[in-house]
């Protein structure tokens, strides 16, 4: 039996991503290939000033983006991270997970092996994002610079998952920094036997409280997606206060096998995340979640 097409994307240039991914599960796409032709369209985005082509830069002026991606029927997956020069790193994760032995590539060795691979090396600033990372500098550190991810999960018609994170990471972040975005587990994770889930927000903060394999280890033990998501931000939560600190952004995303999605974030996150079900998308808005 055929399965309805379903995809969930953070933020609300996710409508994008969706737009796109959900048009490639109609024609009969498989989930991974939707999940990262969605995200491509945010990464050639200029306007996003998050992901992909001019990005924000880190601390020191330049783009450094981290991206991963996950096959939930085969459990392949790959990274890249600290990526200079190559704007369509979702793809270039993808290919990791198809051509090499490996999960992760990271900084030159990642541009090296687009580069042999057909990928075009160019600058990832414009003019523009120069001015502007330029202008903020002086608030950079006190103010959340709304930093956001592209995380994109989709069901194919087969009934597979498939999913890919990408981003620019933190703005402003020292230079080597790398988030929870490009590590299978933190920012992404996907396996068809339990679902797939995504992160956006502070990677730190992701990774310490266990990241998108937590959320899916909760719809293994039988939570639905949405109680899924919750439970990781209260764990978010709860690390925070156990370090006597407020807890820091960070929003998650989850579907199931059955195409049930759920969204959910720490207090003032206030996350959209856009869900096409078939051709139609629609925006939703992540349940903020203030308890431990
Ligand atoms: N999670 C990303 C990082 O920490 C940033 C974001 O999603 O806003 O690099």
């Amino acid at each position: 039996m055929m399965s309805e097409p379903v995809c969930i994307a953070t933020w609300s240039f996710g409508k994008l991503a969706a737009e796109v991914a959900s048009t490639m599960l109609v024609a009969g796409a498989s989930a991974l290939d939707a999940a990262v032709a969605g995200a491509q369209a945010i990464e050639d985005d200029p306007s996003v000033a998050s992901v992909g082509f001019a990005g924000i830069g880190n601390r020191i002026g330049s783009v450094s983006l981290d991206a991963c991606v996950m096959d939930g029927r085969t459990l392949n997956c790959g990274g890249v991270a600290g990526v200079e020069n190559i704007r369509h790193v979702a793809a270039l994760a993808k290919l990791v997970m198809e051509k090499t032995p490996h999960l992760l590539l990271v900084g030159k060795g990642a541009e090296w092996f687009g580069l042999q691979n057909g990928f075009p090396l160019e600058q990832l600033t414009t003019p523009e994002s120069l001015a502007e990372w330029y202008r903020k500098l002086p608030v950079q550190n006190k103010d959340w610079l709304g930093h956001d991810t592209v995380t994109v999960l989709c069901r194919d018609q087969s009934g597979s998952l498939g999913g890919c994170c990408t981003t620019s990471g933190l703005p402003y972040k020292l230079p080597g920094r790398v988030g929870d975005s490009p590590i299978i587990g933190g920012g992404l994770y996907v396996d068809n036997e339990v679902g797939a889930a995504g992160a956006t927000g502070f990677g730190e903060e992701i990774l310490r409280a266990g990241g998108s394999l937590l959320i899916i280890e909760h719809m293994r033990n039988g939570k639905s997606p949405q109680e899924a998501c919750e439970l990781a931000a209260r764990r978010v939560n709860r690390v925070a206060a156990r370090r006597g600190e407020t807890p820091k952004k960070a929003a998650f995303i989850a579907i199931d096998p059955q195409g049930i999605t759920g969204g959910a974030c720490t207090v003032g996150t206030d996350c959209a995340f856009a869900v096409s079900r078939g051709a139609h998308v629609a925006m939703f808005q992540a349940d903020e979640i203030s308890g431990v």
